[in-house]
């Protein structure tokens, strides 16, 4: 009987999970955004970017801190929002306030959490932003003269605006 009570938990709290994930999934993909931000912001709230210390706790690395400005942990949310290096696109964004306060509160620290505090086009300016700040983090690794932070954010910011007038 406690088998069978231990196991019916286990399978309520997994359809539980299924649950969030769907909706999760069904939240980013109805954004009307192009695909490719969606997947962005799938990867990045199921935290399987390839930050670093997504890439420390596969063991593929063994140290987790930001190889770019040396902070402890490069998990997903200190690279797309607490990394000084990227710090200029998130300049003047309306929502930082609300933004800070939950990465304050939440012992998570999941994108997701963050995602759910904002209305569908809130979601989409704020992962148009995440987004940009991926490709600018990228750069300073990968290339000679990183990307310009604004030039991206504008550049997506029209990607979304042609995607939902053509596509
Ligand atoms: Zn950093």
């Amino acid at each position: 009987m406690e088998f069978f009570t231990v196991k019916s938990a286990y399978w309520l709290g997994m359809r539980g999970r299924i649950g969030q994930q769907g909706d999760l999934w069904r939240q980013i993909w109805t954004l009307n955004a192009p695909p490719k931000l969606c997947h962005f912001a799938w990867r990045a709230c199921n935290n399987t970017l390839a930050v670093r210390a997504y890439l420390w706790r596969r063991h593929i690395i063994d140290d987790a801190s930001c190889a770019v400005c040396g902070a402890a942990i490069e998990d997903v949310v200190h690279a797309l929002l607490e990394c000084n290096t990227i710090q200029e696109v998130w300049n003047g964004f309306k929502y930082m306030d609300i933004i800070n306060n939950a990465i304050g509160n939440d012992g998570q620290r999941n994108l997701d959490t963050i995602l759910q505090l904002f209305d569908a086009q809130e979601k989409c300016d704020f992962l148009v932003r995440a987004w940009a700040t991926w490709i600018v983090r990228n750069s300073h690794y990968f290339e000679e003269s990183p990307a310009l932070p604004l030039q991206v954010v504008v550049g997506f910011l029209r990607l979304v605006d042609d995607y939902r007038t053509y596509a």
